[in-house]
Order: structure tokens, then sequence, then C-alpha cells
């Protein structure tokens, strides 16, 4: 904290934040990537609040609600094939922790009590609670606490045939981020590579977990970075109908309320379910899981999503917005709205570009942009033109 002067957000609206001054600020990082359709949305603003006179928050034992249901039917329309059992916690780490532990324990429960260990790729960020530190790759978030953590087997495009190999049979579950890693540095890789880690899961009997918790919610230019929506055949209700991969388990989180409020989702399969379901129950609780309030927003965000063109408006934006920074940044890789590139001062350029109303925060030594999806062009010029005024300065 030492040097650093924080910015006094007093409001927002849409793409901006203001500080006290007045002074805005375009959230060009979706305020960690999980502001989904702006600040202060009037959609989402009049369901919180009408929320809020009607129930805020009950125990989420032996109690459910509306909203929580509705959230869980939604999801299930939207959601690869066979992901219809909803398990509630209260942030992205809990999820993931949520997770492991879940496949951890189908295994004691159906024979599989061999499998002990969990791999996940290369370059992974899952987290930073101790067990989803462990599963993550990232030296800078995991180095210090390292003698906390469990080993965890890691795999990139080049060894996964071979590990699997090798411990396959006492693997529980191979977490991923698909197709964007983000903390990473918005690192993407190849749909064969996913879709080659699906059929190594299936041939080892390991679950595959996808932590879609930065992915989801269109980042990727799709709902679902997995993709596969089910076809509506029974026969492949628990795997891929179409090019996409279906994950055994899915952790949904940041866009999940639009960026209102802490809520996360992990997401299985009817036949995980039923290896709980009237016998050893499955123990995880955290106190605010479930809350009506953060399902009122995640409900309203998904009615626009099905009353608003938000998707295709963001993917006929992404071409747009992609050829906008290449301009400025000739090396820029894109996925949907996010672009990223290398910068040797990727700090200070951050810094400076705040300074100018333009919030962007380095990973290491890439910057990049994660706005949220309804971003207009003439915002994409501005943040352009301010940008690129720093550009060769720093
Ligand atoms: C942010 C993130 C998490 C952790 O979520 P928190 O709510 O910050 O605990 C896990 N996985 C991925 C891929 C993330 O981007």
């Amino acid at each position: 904290m030492k040097g650093f002067e924080p910015i006094v957000a007093e409001s927002a609206s849409g793409l901006y934040i203001y500080d006290a001054q007045g002074k805005k600020y375009a959230d060009m990082i979706s305020s960690w990537w999980c502001n989904l359709l702006g600040h202060c949305h009037p959609r989402v603003n009049a369901a919180v609040k009408a929320q809020l006179d009607k129930l805020e928050h009950v125990i989420f034992a032996n109690f459910t609600h509306e909203k929580a249901a509705e959230l869980c039917e939604r999801l299930t329309k939207i959601l690869p094939a066979g992901l219809e059992k909803f398990f509630f916690t209260d942030n992205g780490s809990s999820a993931v922790e949520a997770a492991m532990k879940m496949s951890f324990q189908y295994f004691r429960q159906t024979g599989g009590g061999q499998r002990t260990k969990f791999m996940a790729l290369k370059g992974g960020y899952h987290g930073e609670t101790l067990g989803a530190l462990s599963a993550g790759a990232l030296d800078l978030y995991a180095q210090k606490f390292k003698p906390l953590l469990f080993d965890v087997i890691r795999l990139d495009e080049q060894n996964a045939q071979e590990m699997f190999a090798a411990h396959g049979s006492e693997t529980c579950a191979l977490i991923v981020e698909p197709i964007i890693q983000m903390a990473a540095g918005m690192r993407i890789y190849p749909p064969e590579f996913l879709k080659k880690l699906r059929q190594l899961c299936d041939q080892y009997g390991v679950h595959l977990i996808a932590d879609e918790i930065a992915t989801g919610f269109g980042r990727t230019g799709k709902m679902f970075a997995c993709g596969g929506k089910w076809d509506g055949k029974p026969e492949s209700r628990n795997r891929a109908a179409d090019s996409g991969v279906c994950p055994d388990i899915m952790c949904l989180s940041k866009g999940l309320t639009g960026g209102y409020m802490p809520m996360a989702l992990t997401v299985t399969t009817n036949e995980i379910y039923e290896a709980f379901y009237g016998k050893e129950p499955f123990l995880h609780s955290h106190t605010y899981s479930g809350s009506a309030l953060a399902c009122a927003a995640a409900v309203e965000v998904l009615k626009i999503f099905e009353e608003e063109p938000i998707l295709q408006t963001a993917q006929d934006n992404a071409q747009y917005f992609a050829q906008l920074v290449k301009e400025i940044f000739p090396n820029a890789r894109h996925i949907g709205l996010i672009n990223a590139f290398e910068l040797p001062n990727a700090a200070e350029f951050a810094r400076r570009a705040t300074e100018k109303g333009v919030l962007m925060r380095p990973l290491g030594d890439v910057l990049y942009f994660n706005p949220p999806l309804n971003i207009e062009r003439y915002q994409m010029e501005e943040v352009i033109e301010i940008t690129s005024k720093l550009v060769g300065t720093i």
C-alpha cells in the first residue's frame, strides 16, 4: 500500500466510475472482470431493490427461495450439456474448493478410493484460498505459501498424454480454465487442446472441472468458453453435443451477478449428484451461500441476456474493438472483447492510463482490456484515443 493513494469511488454508471472530485474512469477491466453490463445498470438495480423489500437472505440449508430456483432453471437451459445440479457458495475460490472436494468425495463413495490427486494446467489460476491456490500455478500468488500447499500434477500440451498415462488412475479431477488463462496474462489456447483433455479425462475416468469463473457469461464471445449445449438427445446428456466440451463440474462466479454481489456456483451432473443423494452428504457450507439479493441480480442478468442482443452486439463489436487496439498495439491478441498485449513497462503504463481516466491494471508485463459486454463503440474510440497518447511516452 505504501506509495499508493487509493482513488475514492463515489458513484458509478455504465462504463464509468466517478471519484469524489467528479473525475471519471472508464472501467476497462470490468472491476476485476466481474462487472458485466456496466455499473448501476437500471434493470439490475431495480431487481435488487425489489428483492430487498421481500427477502434479503435466509439460511440456505433446509430452506430455499424463489430466486435461487429461478436462477438454476434459467442456467440449466444455457449451460453445457448435463450440468443441472447446483451448489451455492459465495466467491470464486470457494466454488473451486467445493468442486475439488465434491470430486474427491464422489470417488470415496463410488469405489474410487485410490484417487486422491488433482491435475491442473501450467499457468492456471483458480483463486487464493489454500486448495484453490494449490491448483493454481502462478508463483506470484503461491510462492510464499508453498509449504502449506498440496502437490498437483501439472499439464501442458506437450506432456498431457504422458501425465495421464502415469497418474490418470490416481487422479480425481483435472481443473482447467477453458480456452483462456486470464490471470496468467490472457493466454489463449486452442479449443482442440481442451477437447483432447476431455478425451483423456474420459479415457482415464477423471472428472473435468471447468473453472469458468472469469470466462463465463460472454467474455470469450460465447456464453461459456466450454460450449457444448445439449442437443436434446438423452445419450449425449452428459457429454459434448456439438463441437464444445462438457465438463463434469463447472465453477461460476464473477459475471454471474453482473458484478453486483459475491456469489458463486459449483454446477455438476446428475451422475455426480446421485453419488451423494440419500447417501453421505456433501458438507461444505458458507454462511452467505445462496443470498437472495445476489440471486435476484443474477436472474436479472440472465433475463437481460435473453431479452436484449447483448451477446450478438458484443460479438459484432469485438472485431471493431480489436482493430482499434491493433492500431496502437499491433501485436495485440483478442478473444471476445478481451484484448491483451505485452508491454515492458505495463505497470507504469496502467498507472498513467488510470490517471488519464482509463482504468487498467497489469498482469506481469501484460496489459489488457476486458470491458463490460455492452461497451459502446464511441467509448472504445475514446479509450483508445486516450491510451494512444501514452504510447511511446513510457
Ligand atoms: C477470479 C478467479 C477465481 C477466484 O474467484 P474469487 O471470487 O476472487 O475468489 C478463480 N478462478 C478464476 C479463473 C478466476 O478468474
